[in-house]
């Protein structure tokens, strides 16, 4: 039957919906972003996360000091380091997105710019050594 047909569709996709919004927010709460909010806050900073309202919705908004900063995964933002080399196969598929993030970036830290805001890029290549985020942090922040 027709209806069964696409109950089955539906269900299939509400299912896959799900699993995506799970992975989204476990992106969100994990990772390479967790490491450098857990590291800031420890440093006695505080900040908000993901405002809405400013372009980009940066990771970490600091707005006594004007300041933002991004997490970036280095594949999806096209970092120039090993991790963020985009894969050989498929490049017709690949480097049209990347090289669209990698342009959304320079627009949405060109308008807080405009605006006032100073923005640093944490790559997640560069959060391994921690003293040398730490000290990264401050230098931008204080
Ligand atoms: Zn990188």
């Amino acid at each position: 039957m027709v209806e069964d047909e696409i109950r089955r569709v539906t269900d299939r996709l509400s299912k896959e919906r799900r699993s995506a919004n799970m992975r989204a927010v476990k992106d969100r709460d994990t990772g390479p972003e967790m490491i450098v909010r857990r590291l800031a806050h420890r440093m006695g900073y505080r900040f908000r996360l993901h405002r809405a309202d400013l372009p980009g919705k940066p990771d970490l908004v600091f707005p006594a000091r004007r300041a933002v900063i991004f997490v970036h995964g280095c594949f999806w933002h096209g970092h120039h380091c090993k991790r963020g080399a985009a894969p050989v196969t498929n490049t017709a598929f690949w480097a049209p997105k990347l090289a669209k993030n990698a342009a959304r970036d320079a627009v949405q830290r060109a308008r807080l710019r405009r605006d006032g805001w100073r923005s640093l890029v944490v790559w997640e290549c560069q959060i391994k050594d921690e003293r040398k985020l730490a000290s990264r942090l401050r230098r931008f922040l204080d």
